[in-house]
């Protein structure tokens, strides 16, 4: 195998062996930009090395020849005396993973090279500027000396000086600092700062490889979803210099504005400094439209290199670049992260511009995106006091109480408490605070600083870089313009779309992308905004790539009306035990009770009409659409009162002696009801068994209903699904005992029902026996909240505060199995079933309705497997739409 790549010999296709930034500059190289010249060692090096502890035998020929190779280009050697080739080692994962990793620049610097390089550049403080970075930079990721020491050291030498910034230390400061940072690093790591260049290389290589298992990367992982396992690359590139005088620096730009995906010039540019000092939010930067007037001739260069890398992409990306002495490099481009509502602007955008077809479209944007549009807002005319103005730097409306350091806002999160992470600028170590916080405010950095990249890549609501707020965090409190004081634990708002900073909670108000599928709002029409008219075009282009059908899951008209206006193509799933609770929950309660037929018989009959009208709503509401009705389902004890709570009142109705027969009675009931294990008890189509005249009562309901709506010249679809099958005799027993009533309701009213009957799978056995069981079902919902319960043993009411988080920390699962569809297990029983059912009934109806028919990953593996149909709860339904039509692009 080759672990080393050229430059010139990789693509922006080979990211998973390059990494992100290799193959990207790669790419870049190949179209002729202008990248500095260097190599690429492989993601397969940095995982034989992790695995095994030592680099693999052939990776230092490789890299010493590469190294030789680029040595001859530049004309000179890795650290030479009198004119050192120096470089840079960075980290480049598959994915990013912004500042997660570690890197190190102007390696090749020693006490020796630094006088070269001061010679060669004619320019001291620059070499003795890049020398002290190397050391400290060095220090704090090779040789993980404390990196604030190294801080204290440059704050001690700038107040010495009475200077406010780095740039204004000279040469003899600077030499001081390279000898008090030599010092740093001889104590605290017990070796001498290494001057042999090729030892610094190999040393930060090797740091670079252990960054990948960092905590902070690990859990930027598991909250972003990275497998753990891809390993890093890292990216050998000769040095340019952006702190090498005025007419240099460094900058990031975006090809369109990551916030709004509006075309024009976005960015920040530093000049004189080095790349780090952007994305740390360390000094201010200027606007990237500034560039223009600095030097005019790079920035018209920088702008036809966007529009190249814009079309040669086909999507907004993000650069970074550097200007060494007006000329100008690049140093990295990736399609770049944006916000939701940016990604929905830009997909439209480049279908108008014809740079992508309405696929290719589908494929930029995500339902987790569409969900994030669909948050509520803040209203705009509040009366809450704003108190500051930063930069959108990621959308949303966050409340919560102000807190100043990571830590508390993890702990107080913990303890169930919103809270608004605070701070001058964030870095990666605030990972775990921001993860916690509803929302992120920070009063220094731009669009590109740490705080905002993060966030966005989050989704998280970000304000960044809000100048007039003076956040001091060693006292925890910030102070708002005309003095006031937030104190830790004060309560503000914080909106990510306008950057608004207010003082307490600000009210919520829904968002436009809701109104627009609630069809208040319009799309077309004047004042609607581009957001909904993209989102508009999107859902079309879904709605006519998808194959698989979408139904809510919805127990009354209301819900049932708000699914079909956000698209439903029907009810998946009604849970008629919703219709059993509130008045009507005493009803049940005597029908369980019931001594005698005739008891028996009267509670039924008192049942059934109230039955009957909700599902004449329902059938008018969902006029003209399938509308499946599941018969009772859950445990009988469910409605009736608490064991503990029941035996309180009958033992104190005792020694108050006071009546207390029906107390009594019902205290019998619940413990002749009671199970140890109810969900694997006496519910589900076992209710339907046992429990003579309570299944047929629904099915006269549901029959009566659609006689009733036929007659009012309705056009009712109803289903009729039995719960909780493990077997066909069970559906073969109450489906004859429907069938009859149905018949009956036919003959009494005169009409043809045509009323299918199917079942859910949600058991194990259903799954493999779903051959039989389509003997009897007209139609199959898979309950894959009840199937993945079974097929995993874990109780779906308790796991999740139980074990899960240990479960998912130990990277058993990466996502709970009862969000996404467990593929391997769950999943394979929906297909067996599915491929059984329809062997045996070719036209047989293959739906689910447990919480994974709302899931993005799930809906697609549902489309591969071939289901007709998702079915999920009303407000997902805009989410599953998409993602079909994803899945069929
Ligand atoms: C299921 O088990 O997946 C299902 C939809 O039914 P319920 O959630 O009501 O048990
Ligand atoms: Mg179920």
């Amino acid at each position: 195998v080759k672990f080393v790549y050229d430059f010139t010999e990789g693509n922006k296709d080979l990211k998973d062996l390059l990494g992100g930034k290799g193959a990207n500059l790669a790419e870049m190289t190949n179209l002729g930009l202008p990248v500095p010249p260097g190599f690429t060692i492989t993601t397969e090096a940095c995982k034989v090395y992790l695995d095994s502890g030592e680099e693999p035998a052939a990776l230092r020929d490789e890299v010493s020849a590469h190294l030789d190779a680029l040595e001859q280009r530049m004309g000179k050697k890795l650290g030479q005396a009198d004119d050192p080739l120096l470089v840079s080692v960075r980290s480049g994962a598959k994915f990013s993973m912004p500042g997660m990793m570690d890197t190190v620049l102007n390696i090749g610097l020693s006490d020796k090279s630094v006088q070269g390089l001061a010679k060669q550049a004619g320019d001291e403080r620059f070499a003795w500027d890049s020398y002290r970075r190397l050391i400290q930079m060095f220090g704090k990721t090779v040789l993980g000396v404390d990196g604030d020491l190294f801080e204290d050291a440059l704050e001690a030498a700038k107040e010495a000086k009475k200077v406010a910034v780095d740039t204004e230390l000279e040469a003899a400061d600077l030499k001081k600092l390279v000898t008090k940072f030599k010092k740093i690093v001889k104590t605290q790591a017990g070796r001498d700062f290494p001057q042999d260049p090729r030892e610094q290389m190999d040393l930060a290589i090797h740091a670079v490889f252990d960054s990948w298992n960092t905590d902070r990367a690990k859990l930027y992982r598991r909250q972003e979803r990275i497998p753990g396992d891809l390993g890093t690359a890292v990216n050998i590139c000769s040095m340019v210099f952006g702190n090498l005088g005025p007419d240099s620096g460094t900058g990031v730009a975006f090809t369109r504005d990551p916030a709004s995906g509006h075309q024009g010039v976005y960015g920040d540019y530093l000049q004189n400094a080095q790349g780090e000092d952007v994305v740390a939010g360390i000094r201010n930067t200027v606007p990237l439209a500034e560039l223009e007037t600095i030097d005019k001739k790079s920035y018209d260069q920088l702008m036809q290199i966007m529009e190249t890398l814009e079309n040669h992409y086909k999507d907004l990306c993000d650069i970074e670049f550097t200007i060494e002495r007006g000329q100008l490099w690049m140093l990295q481009t990736r399609v770049g992260k944006r916000t939701a509502g940016a990604a929905f602007r830009i997909a439209t955008q480049l279908v108008d511009q014809g740079l992508i077809d309405e696929a290719e479209a589908l494929q930029r944007v995500t339902g987790a995106q569409l969900a994030q549009l669909m948050f509520p807002r803040f209203d705009e005319d509040t009366k809450v006091a704003q108190v500051g103005r930063g930069i959108a730097a990621s959308p949303g409306a966050a409340v919560g109480k102000a807190v100043f350091d990571s830590y508390t806002a993890v702990k107080w999160s913990r303890s169930g408490e919103k809270v608004i992470l605070v701070r001058r600028e964030t870095n990666p170590d605030d990972l775990d605070g921001m993860i916690a916080a509803e929302g992120i405010l920070t009063s220094r950095g731009g669009k590109t600083s740490h705080a905002a990249v993060v966030a966005r890549g989050m989704g998280k609501t970000c304000v960044c870089g809000a100048e007039e707020l003076e956040v001091d965090t060693k006292r925890r409190r910030m102070t708002v313009p005309g003095g006031h004081v937030v104190e830790e634990g004060d309560v503000i708002s914080i909106d990510g779309s306008s950057g608004k900073v207010y003082l307490g909670e600000v009210p919520v108000v829904p968002s436009p992308v809701v109104e627009y599928f609630e069809g208040r709002m319009h799309a077309g029409a004047n004042d609607a905004d581009e957001l909904v008219e993209a989102v508009h075009r999107i859902m079309a282009f879904a709605d006519r790539k998808r194959r698989l059908r979408v139904r809510a899951n919805a127990d009354n008209a209301e819900d049932a009306m708000r699914a079909r206006r956000f698209g439903a193509q029907g009810i998946g799933l009604c849970r008629t035990e919703h219709m059993f609770l509130g008045d009507r929950r005493e009803l049940v309660e005597r029908l369980i009770l019931a001594d005698t037929e005739a008891e028996r018989e009267e509670s039924l009959k008192a049942l059934l009409p109230l039955q009957k009208q909700d599902f004449v709503e329902l059938f008018s509401a969902m006029d003209g659409l399938p509308v499946t009705i599941r018969l009772l389902d859950p445990p009988l004890h469910e409605f009736l009162p608490d064991i503990t709570e029941l035996s309180v009142r009958v033992a104190l109705a005792e020694s108050r002696q006071e009546p207390h027969e029906n107390e009594l009675r019902l205290l019998q009931a619940v413990h002749r009801l009671h199970e140890q294990n109810p969900m694997l008890g006496l519910r589900g189509v076992r209710l339907g068994l046992v429990i003579p005249g309570l299944f047929t009562m629904q099915v006269r309901a549901i029959a009566e209903a659609a006689a009733e709506r036929k007659a009012a010249k309705g056009d009712p679809r109803a289903e009729i699904m039995i719960p909780l099958v493990g077997t066909v005799q069970e559906l073969e027993i109450v489906r004859e005992e429907a069938d009859q009533v149905v018949a009956e309701v036919q003959a009494a009213t005169g009409t043809d029902l045509k009323l299918a009957i199917g079942t859910m799978i949600e058991l194990p056995r259903a799954a493999l026996t779903a051959g039989q069981i389509a003997e009897a079902a007209e139609f199959f919902s898979f309950g894959t909240n009840d199937l993945t319960q079974t097929v995993w043993g874990f109780s779906r009411d308790d796991v999740e505060a139980s074990f899960f988080t240990a479960y998912l920390e130990k990277g058993i699962f990466g996502v709970s199995p009862f969000e996404t569809i467990d593929k391997d297990g769950v999943g394979s029983l929906v297909k067996l079933a599915a491929e059984a059912g329809r062997a045996t009934r070719p036209d047989l109806k293959l739906g689910v309705c447990g919480e994974h028919g709302g899931d993005p990953e799930s809906v697609h593996f549902f489309h591969e497997v071939g289901l007709d149909y998702v079915s999920c709860s009303p407000f997902r339904i805009p989410v599953a739409r998409l993602e079909a039509g994803r899945a069929a692009s």
